[in-house]
């Protein structure tokens, strides 16, 4: 189960300190306060994973900077859990807890976009279907991920990866300033220029070291793109994975082509003989001259039943939009992910062997291939790191009925462990759970102590401490 991170505190202190931070916020917030009972507060405490069900003792949602800064200091000064929230998808729970302090931004979702300058600013609080849609008003595009319902702060700030991560980058690669608000309540700006350390830990740190309230992003001409899509059964599992495994590094990079391995679902476009079993669903987007995609898509095809194979060229917002039934909200949900150098012929094996025993229809094993413009950038470019072990695995477990919770979270990690040893050490903090705490100093290996260098300047008491979290050096 996703664990908070620290311990709880008794019920009484708890109580004090949800008292004192609702009398210092009640003076000064302008953003709506929501108390257990109270209207709204039901709808308002749940997150996207329904395994994780807390009942925090106040949320704030905050109009502006304004009342972040206040709830932030209300908090500090009463020493109650503080949670931040963006869309509430973090997959380990972090968005919320118990009996403390939630900072929902959901509010704060203001983009502006300078079409000529192609950038935009946007409000901490965005999905990433604000950004998509204010952005696609002037042709233009953010490399952000597969969901619209997502929240845009929580995906920018661990890295952020998507369609367009080969053609683009990742998202924090695409951020030019961060405006957030630290630990002690100030505002402060990060870029290149100025507080250069924060923005390079920013950029896949995390929530670790400020609210961030709006970020200055660089965006790209696009507005469409081919999609293929296809599905392999169980025959050509292995020639498939093989040639992914060869064609991906020297792919071009207006191409991605994720795989994922799941019992094929019971749709009426999933030819009926491979209806509820072990299927690899291809999904290639191509970015380019849509004349040029043909080649790539062909042999593709090759390893797919003909009858499940489509192609069409599709908007941006159709693209970006095409994934959010798959995932709703509220379904429980839990993962583990890795990266490898190379995906050698056992590991193959072991992903193959391991989609026959699936324990739900809507669990998958995802696959990606990074590279592209994202692989360029050098590992200690910014604290998301070293990006030369290209293939990334995500276990995703999705499952409805909480009396299930156990079965399918042992055949994650099962699976977890087989893979393991494969696996080239690293993981991206965004598919992590919240039992992984052990793995966050493996997330940024040689960049840990700088890591810590920035989270004892800026954050020295770990007020935010519900994330990925990296710990400040005690006695700073
Ligand atoms: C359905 C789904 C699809 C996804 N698809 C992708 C994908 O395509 N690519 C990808 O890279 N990831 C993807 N993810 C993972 C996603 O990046 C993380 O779950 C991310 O944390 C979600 O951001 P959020 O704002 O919704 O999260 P929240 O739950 O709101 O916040 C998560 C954490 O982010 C931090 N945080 C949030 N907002 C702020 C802020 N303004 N300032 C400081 N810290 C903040 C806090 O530490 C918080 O605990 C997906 C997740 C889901 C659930």
């Amino acid at each position: 189960m996703p664990s908070q991170t620290n311990p709880p505190r008794e019920i009484h202190e708890q109580h004090h300190a949800f008292r004192e931070t609702c009398a210092l916020l009640r003076d000064q917030f302008r953003g709506d306060l929501l108390c257990p009972g109270e209207p709204g507060y039901e709808e308002a405490r749940t997150i996207w994973n329904g395994m994780v069900a807390r009942q925090p003792a106040v949320i704030a949602r905050c109009s502006d900077v304004g009342d972040v800064c206040t709830a932030i200091k209300a908090a500090n000064e009463t020493r109650i859990l503080t949670a931040i929230r963006c869309g509430g998808h973090s997959l380990a729970g972090f968005s919320t807890c118990d009996g403390g302090l939630v900072i929902d931004l959901s509010r704060m979702r203001e983009i502006t976009v300078d079409s000529e300058a192609r950038r935009a600013r946007a409000a901490g609080g965005c999905l990433l279907g604000s950004i998509d849609t204010a952005t696609q008003r002037a042709g233009l595009v953010f490399p952000s991920g597969v969901v619209s319902h997502t929240g845009a702060s929580g995906l920018i700030l661990g890295g952020g990866t998507g369609w367009l991560t080969r053609r683009f980058g990742l998202s924090c690669d695409n951020v030019e300033t961060y405006n957030l608000v630290t630990a002690d309540g100030s505002i402060v700006r990060a870029n290149a220029k100025e507080n250069a350390d924060l923005f390079w830990a920013l950029r896949g740190g995390g929530g670790n070291f400020g609210v961030v309230t709006e970020f200055e992003l660089k965006l790209h001409p696009l507005k469409s793109a081919v999609l293929a899509e296809g599905l392999t059964p169980e025959s050509n599992f292995r020639s498939l994975l093989q040639f992914w495994r060869d064609f991906m590094p020297e792919a071009p990079f207006d191409l991605k082509w994720n795989l994922d391995l799941r019992l094929a679902p019971h749709k009426q476009k999933v030819p009926s003989p491979l209806r509820g079993c072990p299927a690899v669903g291809s999904s290639l987007v191509w970015t380019g001259a849509p004349e040029d995609a043909r080649k790539y898509f062909e042999r593709a095809f090759s390893f797919c039943l003909p009858d499940s194979v489509r192609s069409q060229h599709v908007s941006f917002l159709h693209l970006q939009t095409m994934a959010d039934t798959d995932f709703p909200h509220g379904r429980r949900y839990y993962t583990k992910s890795g990266y490898f150098r190379n995906l050698d012929d056992g590991t193959i094996d072991r992903l193959l062997a391991a989609v026959a025993t699936i324990p739900s229809p809507e669990t998958q094993i995802e696959l990606t291939y990074l590279g592209g413009i994202a692989g360029q950038v050098a590992a200690d470019e910014t604290a998301f790191g070293d990006r030369s072990a290209p293939f990334i695995t995500n276990l995703l477990a999705n499952w409805s009925d909480a009396a299930d919770d156990a079965l399918h979270i042992s055949w994650i990690r099962s699976l977890f462990q087989k893979l393991r040893p494969a696996m080239t050490p690293g993981v991206y903090v965004n598919f992590m759970s919240g039992d992984e705490q052990d793995r966050v100093p493996e997330a940024y290996q040689q960049r840990w102590d700088r890591m810590v260098a920035v989270k004892s300047h800026y954050d020295p008491g770990n007020f935010f401490r519900l994330n990925q979290n990296i710990q400040p050096r005690t006695g700073v």
